[in-house]
């Protein structure tokens, strides 16, 4: 039911963690965070339950400056460690979080992944599925991104990691919040300006299906068209 996301200097795990129980107001049956290391790859931890139970799965002695994060309140799929985000694609090469509902999963499913094992229950796996199998057929993860984006019916807020470029997190939103959140050397991603208050005041706001890339030094928006967009932030209050 949130999701955010911090690619930075600083250890991401503690941002993302501390964002996720800024969200716990919200209402989740579990949660989960990736994150990114140098050498290893995208790692990620999940746990049913509270974020304190999630923290208590996660490995403290990852070095890790980039990640994104999730509680969810479950629509497809059981409560369950299996269900909780993230979820990868089957070569683990990217790594999804997603809030809302994909209402046409299961034709997505039948048209795009037959004899493709799915591991949970969940219509978020199959996009992150789907953008892989385009991947497969030989765009790049922009392209397999937006030609996804261009077919899902329903509403998401998504954060995806790419293990082969972890200098990147990928964004979209249509009909669910989502903002972007910049800093210096930094920039974070959050559906509520709440969860990322502790790093910057600076949001962005974005509209229904753009895409957006958010490294350390850039936030980068594109339309659907494929046009660079200019936006300005404002400055999010903490309401007393
Ligand atoms: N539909 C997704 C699921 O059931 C996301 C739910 C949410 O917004 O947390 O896993």
């Amino acid at each position: 039911c949130g999701i955010v996301g911090y690619i930075g200097q600083n250890d991401s795990k503690e941002i993302l963690l501390r964002g996720l129980e800024k969200l716990e107001y919200r209402g989740y049956d579990s949660a989960g965070i990736a994150v990114v290391n140098k050498n290893s790859g995208v790692q990620v931890f999940k746990e049913k339950g509270r974020i304190a139970e999630l923290r208590e799965v996660v490995d403290t002695s990852v070095n890790t400056t980039a990640g994104i994060g999730h509680t969810r309140w479950a629509t497809h799929g059981v409560p369950s460690k299996v269900n909780a985000h993230p979820h990868q694609s089957s070569t683990t090469r990217l790594t999804i979080v997603h809030n809302g509902v994909i209402e046409n999963y299961s034709g997505l499913k039948r048209e795009f992944l037959e004899g493709v094992e799915l591991k949970s229950e969940t219509d978020t796996e199959i996009v992150v599925q789907v953008i892989e199998k385009f991947m497969k057929e030989g765009l790049n993860l922009e392209e397999a991104f937006s030609k996804t984006l261009g077919i899902l019916k329903g509403s998401y807020a998504i954060a995806l990691l790419d293990n082969e470029n972890p200098d990147t997190i990928y964004v979209a939103k249509n009909k669910s919040p989502l903002l972007v959140g910049l800093g210096e050397g930094f920039n974070v991603v959050a559906s509520d300006a709440m969860a990322m208050l502790q790093v910057t005041d600076q949001f962005v706001e974005l509209m229904d299906k753009e895409v957006v890339f958010v490294t350390r030094e850039e936030v980068v928006i594109k339309n659907p068209e494929g046009d660079i967009i200019d936006r300005a932030p404002y400055t999010a209050e903490l309401d007393a």
